[in-house]
């Protein structure tokens, strides 16, 4: 496509250019406003962006590729079509720290060695847990059952208890807080916003821009433009005319006439005789209304502004890596358990922590270690930031009982004495759908 002729757009007020000593003078006026220079302020950037013509247009303003005949209009795209082309980010200056950055592509900056990341020897402490008593089972069941519309009182009352099991359920869990950094060529609209490019200064390596998180333990993104790497460049889709080809006609400005197929008549359905199309006034093509007619329309890319201001931006994700162990006999669900309120055996959390070694219980020691090295595996491009476990056992009493010769059972777990009955002999729903 020869695109040589679009900078000769006789709508153009003030000429585009790449040359550094025009892109200086842009920024010094630019700086003298912001300096407080009471003059108004130049029309220079709002004249730069290009616009489509007045709605009246009879000639295509188009001067590239058009397809020879006129589109049908159920041939052509209801939607704009992504520029294929991709700008030449070899043409950018690199600084140093940033030479596997690429355009569109996020690359991983694994983060330097922690020397600090060897978790220091903790001793675990564990926290006694008490039981939770037997007698309480009865009243427990009775003011459950009471509160469900549709449970008869008899069997809690009138059940015979057989035993009364009580042990304990642990529920454990591990959070890794990490953060990973990416980088990419990105660019925004430029419009005479402020660029520091390598002239300005040196750019910090990934690592060493601050970015600190709002919060700790929780998951965010944060994207900022890394120092020192901006620079002003001709939008690499439309070559800085601010236009492309309208997507509609393919530059046409007229499509032809659904109505009459471009044959200016139509055949009226009860006479034997044809007419003019109406749809086109006998013309046998419409106007394009996507475009107006022109066959051009505002670069989707730099949206008719034809600058792009390029930078390296640094991409920062803070993850909280999350996993849990639960050792528990019962089928008490785990959603459950996790808002029991239990005794915490053991709690705390630091730059990093180790995993739980010499608890009783075995299991936990296993599914501590285990959580750890998935989580280690997890973070091996980010940089660890803070650990923190917990260990809660819940204490749960496992109750069984007989009923008109059945046995079923319930359980009693937490402090606060939650109850979960996964069955109860006496229900009858009857009784709601009657009321
Ligand atoms: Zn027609
Ligand atoms: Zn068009
Ligand atoms: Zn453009």
């Amino acid at each position: 496509m020869d695109r040589s002729r679009r900078y000769q757009d006789r709508e153009v007020q003030c000429r585009v250019t790449d040359s550094p000593s025009a892109m200086a003078a842009l920024h010094q006026k630019q700086h003298h406003r912001e300096e407080g220079d009471k003059t108004p302020p130049a029309k220079h950037y709002l004249s730069l962006k290009w616009a489509p013509p007045k709605l009246t247009v009879d000639a295509p303003g188009w001067d590239g590729d058009i397809p020879s005949d006129d589109l049908d209009q159920d041939d052509v795209p209801g939607q704009p079509l992504l520029p294929c082309a991709t700008p030449d980010i070899s043409l950018f200056h690199t600084p140093a720290g940033y030479e596997n950055t690429t355009h569109g592509r996020p690359s991983i900056v694994p983060p330097p060695d922690d020397h600090d990341g060897i978790h220091q020897e903790q001793d675990h402490e564990f926290v006694e847990v008490t039981g939770v008593s037997e007698t309480e089972a009865r009243d427990l069941l009775l003011n459950y059952v009471s509160q469900q519309c549709c449970y008869g009182k008899a069997a809690a009352k009138n059940m015979h208890i057989m035993t009364i099991q009580e042990s304990h359920s642990l529920y454990y869990k591990l959070e890794t807080f990490a953060e990973g950094r990416t980088t990419s060529w990105t660019y925004e609209i430029y419009l005479g916003q402020k660029v520091e490019g390598p002239l300005s200064g040196k750019s910090p390596l990934p690592w060493e821009v601050s970015v600190k998180p709002d919060n700790m333990f929780e998951n965010q993104v944060k994207r900022v433009e890394v120092p020192y790497t901006a620079c002003v460049k001709s939008c690499y889709v439309c070559n800085a005319t601010g236009y492309n080809r309208c997507y509609k006609c393919l530059g046409r400005g007229r499509i032809r006439c659904k109505f009459c197929g471009g044959s200016v008549h139509v055949q009226h359905k009860d006479i034997f005789t044809r007419q003019f199309c109406s749809g086109c006034s006998g013309t046998g093509r419409i106007r394009c209304r996507t475009c107006h007619g022109d066959g051009r329309i505002p670069c989707q890319i730099c949206d008719g502004y034809r600058q792009l201001k390029w930078f390296i931006e640094l991409c920062v994700q803070f993850t909280n890596h999350t996993g849990e162990h639960f050792v528990d006999s019962t089928s008490i669900p785990h959603d459950l358990m996790r808002q029991a309120k239990g005794q915490i055996a053991l709690q705390n959390g630091g730059k990093r922590v180790k995993p739980i070694d010499s608890y009783p219980n075995t299991e936990i020691c296993e599914g501590s270690k285990k959580l750890y090295n998935i989580q280690v595996n997890e973070t091996v491009n980010e940089k660890i930031l803070q650990q923190k476990h917990t260990l809660h056992v819940v204490p749960v009493a496992e109750i069984l009982y007989a009923w008109n010769g059945k046995i079923y059972k319930f359980f009693v777990y937490g402090h606060d004495h939650k109850i979960f009955v996964p069955e109860y002999p006496v229900k009858c729903c009857w009784g709601c759908m009657i009321l």
